[in-house]
C-alpha cells in the first residue's frame, strides 16, 4: 500500500536567531532561499513565521506578502502554511495577514504552557480565527498541544467553524505542555482516527533531540511529519544543522527506511483536499 508522507518544513520559527544557528532564514529572500533548497530536498508544505530586520519575530502582513510571493514564484506547487501564533503579536494582529489567502495557516484551538509564559488561546480569539480562514478559504492545521485540542477540533469541525475533514498535528516535547510519549502518541492517532475516520492525514512534531523522534513514530505510523529549523536547530549533540534541506532529508531516509514514498506536492494537495494549482494567485 503507498501511502505518500507529505514533509512539512517549519523553517524559521520566532525564537531561533543567526546566533543559536547561522543558517536560520530570517530575512524573506533567506527565507526563500532556504524554503526553495527545502522543497528539492522533498518538503512539499512550508510553515513560515515572518521577523522584523533586528530578527524579532512580527506579524507584519506586508513581510508575509513578500515571503508568500517569493514562495510561489520559486517553488511552485508548494503549500504555503503561514503561522497564526502567539509569539509574534497579540490577539487579532496575529490573523492580520490572512486577507493573503495563504494555501493553509495554523490554527491553536486552547491553551496550555508554553517554556516562559502562557500560551494563551481564548475561546474569542480561536472563533475569530477560524472564521477568518473560512473567510478567505484557508485550510487550518490545528495545532494539539494538548489531546483537549483534538477534541475541541471536532468540536468544530461538527459546527462548521472548521470546514473540511480537520488537519491535526500533534506537537510533544515543548517544556511545560506535552511530553513525547509514546502512548500518548499512539492514543492521539487513535482519537484522530475514532473522530475523524481511519484515513484521516494527520502530521506530528517533536521539539529539540525529540524532532528525530517524532519524524520517525510519524513515517512509521503512516502519519505526516515536520521538520525543520524552528523546532531543532541540531542534527546531533555535536553538529549545528548546516539547513533546513538536510533536516528535510533526515525525513527523506525516514521515508525510504520504513518504504513510504515522499509525497509530491500534488499527492500533498490531493491529500489535503486543496486545489491542485501550481501557482495561487492572490487573490
Ligand atoms: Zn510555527
Amino acid at each position: 500500500m503507498s501511502n505518500p508522507c507529505i514533509i512539512c518544513v517549519a523553517i524559521t520559527g520566532s525564537l531561533p536567531g543567526k546566533s543559536d544557528n547561522p543558517a536560520v532564514p530570517v530575512t524573506v529572500s533567506e527565507q526563500v532561499e532556504s524554503t526553495h533548497e527545502a522543497f528539492e530536498a522533498g518538503a512539499t508544505i512550508v510553515h513560515a513565521h515572518v521577523r522584523q530586520d533586528d530578527g524579532r519575530p512580527t506579524s507584519d502582513p506586508d513581510r508575509f506578502a513578500q515571503l508568500l510571493e517569493g514562495v510561489r514564484k520559486h517553488c511552485p506547487g508548494m503549500i504555503v502554511q503561514l503561522s497564526t501564533g502567539g509569539r509574534s503579536g497579540a490577539g487579532r494582529e496575529r490573523g492580520g495577514m490572512l486577507p493573503l489567502a495563504p494555501d493553509m495557516a495554523s490554527l491553536a484551538v486552547g491553551s496550555n504552557n508554553f517554556p516562559t509564559r502562557v500560551y494563551e488561546n481564548s475561546p474569542e480569539l480561536v472563533d475569530w480565527l477560524a472564521a477568518e480562514m473560512i473567510r478567505y478559504r484557508i485550510k487550518p492545521e490545528v495545532e494539539a498541544f494538548d489531546l483537549s485540542h483534538i477534541h475541541k477540533a471536532k468540536e468544530m469541525w461538527a459546527r462548521g467553524q472548521i470546514q473540511g475533514r480537520p488537519y491535526v498535528q500533534f506537537v510533544m516535547g515543548v517544556k511545560n505542555a506535552m511530553p513525547v510519549d509514546r502512548d500518548v502518541f499512539d492514543y492521539y492517532v487513535r482519537t484522530v482516527q475514532r473522530f475523524f475516520g481511519l484515513d484521516a492525514p494527520w502530521c506530528a512534531a517533536g521539539i529539540g533531540p525529540n524532532q528525530i523522534v517524532l519524524n520517525e513514530w510519524a513515517v512509521s505510523a503512516g502519519g505526516h511529519a515536520r521538520t525543520g529549523l524552528e523546532d531543532n536547530i541540531r542534527l546531533d549533540r555535536e553538529n549545528l544543522a548546516p539547513s533546513n534541506a538536510a533536516l528535510v532529508r533526515r525525513v527523506v531516509e525516514l521515508c525510504d527506511r520504513y518504504e513510504r514514498p515522499v509525497a509530491s506536492w500534488q499527492q500533498a494537495r490531493a491529500i489535503l483536499n486543496l486545489p491542485q494549482k501550481a501557482e495561487a494567485p492572490a487573490a
